[in-house]
C-alpha cells in the first residue's frame, strides 16, 4: 500500500474545498509523479491539460479513501494499476524510462 502514496494526482479540473481553501481534483484524475511533465500512464499533462495537484496524493484520490476524492469522476484505469502495481520495491519506480 506504501506505493500509492508514492504518487501525487494531474486531473482534468479542479475544483476548491471553501473551508480549507484547498485546491482539489475533479473530473478525470490520474497518478503523476511531480516533477515530471506527464502522467504515469505517458499522458503528456500540458497537451492533456491537466492541472497537477503536488498536495494531494494518489491514495487520497480513490473514490474508496474518502479523502480528497469527492468530485474526482473518473481515475484512468492504466494509472491505477500502474500504481497498485509500484508497491514493492520502493527504489524502482524512480527510474525515469525513456519513451518507447
Ligand atoms: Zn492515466
Amino acid at each position: 500500500m506504501a506505493g500509492e502514496k508514492d504518487f501525487a494526482v494531474a486531473a482534468s479540473s479542479e475544483w476548491t474545498d471553501d473551508e480549507d481553501g484547498v485546491r482539489l481534483p475533479a473530473g478525470e484524475a490520474h497518478a503523476w509523479v511531480p516533477g515530471q511533465n506527464q502522467t504515469v500512464c505517458g499522458l503528456p499533462l500540458r497537451r492533456a491539460q491537466l492541472t497537477r495537484f503536488p498536495h494531494v496524493t494518489w491514495a487520497d484520490a480513490l473514490p474508496e479513501s474518502g479523502g480528497g476524492a469527492d468530485r474526482v469522476k473518473r481515475l484512468c484505469p492504466r494509472c491505477r494499476s500502474a500504481a497498485a502495481g509500484r508497491t514493492a520495491g520502493r527504489d524502482s519506480w524512480r527510474r525515469v524510462n525513456p519513451r518507447p
